[in-house]
């Protein structure tokens, strides 16, 4: 499942090829995804310039004068710049065709499983925050907002264990399955401590290594994705090297314990008993 990293460098690797061009057609394949397309998005984006792209958590934001394109990628989808001429294969669902300097391009969606999500949020709707999608979302886990302060501050009263807390997603946005084991990890705390019993410094170790987790994941997405928008290039997720993450029973690699596997929420969280206290 594409993470906030993925999106991440999914929105980098496309922007510099469809900020400041023109939309000249939109093709929708089905009727939808997750949810349905807008029915009116070809004639609404025909003709437009993107002024810039966005993320908020998961969400990769197109934003045009006139609205944004709001995209998820779901559980297996993913976005690709190619030349126009390469046919859609089965799972391309969405294409946006831009004038490029050497050409048209097109923005292709492939999504297998179709959890994925195409919308459109029209300029007169609002503001882009009070989308129904967005508005329940906390801070961007890398942008100044997010600190082990805000963390302390708003676990007073939540006795529900730190991953979980972590997981909803209503503090800070982005710290998925794996990144939340790896964080809590790198800070020393055990998943299962209740967030009203950490310490303020304790969060702030722990604001720092969900920091430094994203910001790692991110440079080396980036690297191992470079050609992803080609044909040919890496179009799957990033793997990565992990303390705990999908480790057990393999030792720590700080102190050799084996690597425990428990359930919270129906998520497997992974953990070292040494290490995490
Ligand atoms: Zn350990």
């Amino acid at each position: 499942m594409p993470e906030l990293p993925e999106v991440e460098v999914t929105r980098r690797g496309v922007a510099p090829h469809i900020e400041g061009r023109t939309v000249r057609e939109v093709i929708l394949r089905r009727d939808g995804l997750r949810w349905p397309f807008p029915e009116d998005l070809p004639a609404a984006l025909a003709g437009k310039a993107v002024l810039a792209t966005g993320r908020r958590g998961k969400y990769l934001l197109i934003h045009f004068d006139t609205g944004t394109l709001i995209i998820h990628l779901g559980m297996s989808g993913h976005l690709r710049v190619l030349p126009t001429d390469i046919p859609a294969q089965k799972h391309d669902h969405f294409d946006m065709v831009v004038d490029g300097p050497d050409g048209l391009q097109v923005l292709r969606m492939t999504d297998p499983r179709r959890f994925g999500a195409v919308l459109w949020h029209p300029r007169e709707e609002g503001e882009l925050d009070e989308h129904l999608l967005l508005r329940g979302l906390g801070v961007e886990p890398l942008g100044p907002e997010f600190t082990g302060k805000l963390l302390w501050e708003q676990t007073r009263t939540r006795s529900a264990a730190i991953k979980q807390v972590l997981m909803a997603g209503d503090i800070v946005v982005g710290v998925g399955n794996i990144y939340c084991s790896e964080s809590l990890f790198r800070a020393g705390i055990n998943p299962k401590t209740a967030a009203n019993r950490i310490s303020a410094a304790r969060y702030d170790r722990l604001a720092q290594a969900i920091r430094d987790v994203l910001s790692e994941a991110i440079v080396q997405g980036g690297s191992t994705l470079r050609d992803f928008i080609s044909v040919n290039g890496q179009s799957g997720y990033f793997q990565q090297t992990y303390f705990v993450y999908d480790r057990a029973g393999v030792p720590c690699r700080i102190c050799g314990a084996p690597v425990r596997q428990i359930k919270q929420g129906q998520r497997s969280t992974f953990y070292c008993v040494n290490c995490q206290k």
